[in-house]
């Protein structure tokens, strides 16, 4: 009797060991891999059965992404000396003089800008390059301008101005001095361009994360949703809320990520076109949508916006999802979010759950 027994958990045990067995060999590999790429640091990961195949398909994305770079990049990367001009660097050389024929991407990209500087009254404009240069961002030396000097250089920063010819595919800034900035579009618009990339090679569970434009495909390694964090820009480590996803895009734009900060005051570089000024209604606001393109040049834009007015445009775009941290300490988010969203109730914001 007692035998019995004794085979029978002896039994039982064997079952659930080779259960366990069959569950781990289930279980897809990880490939990892980092590149530090357009001036951040981008993480892929995917997960699969054949490590070969992993590493061609992220080493094809990468491929993509620094293709991408060297069409936008605005100066050429550190510690290289020879390079080919990117499309925006002729662009920018030739404003004023002689319309630039340019490839089919940052053509699309520079129409697509076109559009969102139209949906945003102006809030998003590529051709803020000369202010941005005034202040120094990007470079050693950031600083606050002169009032005056501000109210000159925003003579140069007019998106109505870079004239698009689609049939010759050229781009044209109107105006010596004019210059183009690619920065709120490209790291986002590469992010998806090599996630495209992963699915050619048969990728079915990928992450990108390009200095927090991230970008999940499918579920992850447990068959589950990505959880994705938000972080409390007031906090450093802290987390506001954790974001349940599958095959999305979530970008944040911060004013904690790239700033410089003078007189006790903290200026980020993302500036509102219309007054040449940092801009100062939000300290966070991401974008969850399909596309990281879309989603890296909507946070870019709503950072600039008024709260109210980024919720009546998210409300009129169909599949995007807005988060925003106002700088009067409110947190507000779209609909859409609910179900997907777990606030982690921080306490340094007020929660209007009303939106
Ligand atoms: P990050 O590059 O840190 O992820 P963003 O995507 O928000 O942040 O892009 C910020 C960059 O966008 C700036 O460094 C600058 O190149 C550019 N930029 C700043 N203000 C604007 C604006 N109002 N419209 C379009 N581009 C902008
Ligand atoms: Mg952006």
């Amino acid at each position: 009797m007692k035998n019995r027994a004794l085979i029978w958990v002896f039994l039982s045990v064997l079952l659930l060991g080779a259960f366990g067995m069959a569950l781990y060999l289930r279980r897809p590999v990880e490939y990892r891999s980092d590149q530090f790429l357009m001036d951040t640091l981008v993480s892929i990961k995917v997960y699969g059965r054949d490590t070969e195949k992993l590493r061609k398909a992220v080493s094809e994305a990468y491929a993509e992404m620094h293709r991408i770079a060297d069409l936008t990049d605005r100066f050429p990367a550190k510690g290289t000396t020879a390079y080919t001009e990117s499309d925006v660097c002729r662009i920018n050389e030739m404003a004023g003089v002689r319309p630039v024929l340019v490839d089919k991407e940052v053509f699309a990209m520079l129409e697509v800008a076109r559009n969102y500087y139209d949906l945003t009254e102006g809030a998003f404009d590529v051709t803020i390059g000369p202010v941005m240069r005034l202040w120094g961002f990007g470079g050693n030396n950031p600083h606050v301008p002169l009032a005056g000097e501000i109210k000159d250089s925003l003579a140069f920063v007019d998106n109505t101005q870079l004239v698009l010819n689609r049939k010759a595919r050229t781009a044209f800034l109107g105006k010596v001095g004019m210059n183009l900035d690619l920065g709120a579009i490209a790291k986002g618009y590469a992010t998806e361009i090599a996630l495209q990339a992963l699915k050619r090679n048969g990728i079915k569970k990928a992450l990108i994360d390009a200095g927090g434009n991230i970008r999940v495909l499918g579920t992850n390694s447990g068959n589950d949703f990505w959880r994705v964090g938000i972080k409390n820009p007031l906090r450093t480590g802290g987390i506001l809320a954790v974001l349940s996803l599958k095959d999305s895009a979530v970008v944040t734009s911060g004013d904690y990520y790239r700033y410089f900060e003078s007189g006790g005051r903290r200026y980020n570089h993302i500036l509102n076109p219309g007054t040449g000024y940092p801009a100062t209604e939000n300290v966070s606001v991401t974008v969850v949508t399909k596309d990281a393109g879309l989603a890296d040049i909507l946070s870019t834009a709503f950072f600039v916006l008024k709260p109210e007015k980024v919720l009546e445009i998210a409300k009129k775009q169909e599949g995007v999802d807005v988060f925003l941290v106002t700088a009067d300490k409110r947190i507000l988010y779209t609909p859409g979010l609910q179900g997907r969203i777990e606030l982690r109730g921080e306490g340094d914001f007020r929660n209007d759950p009303s939106r």
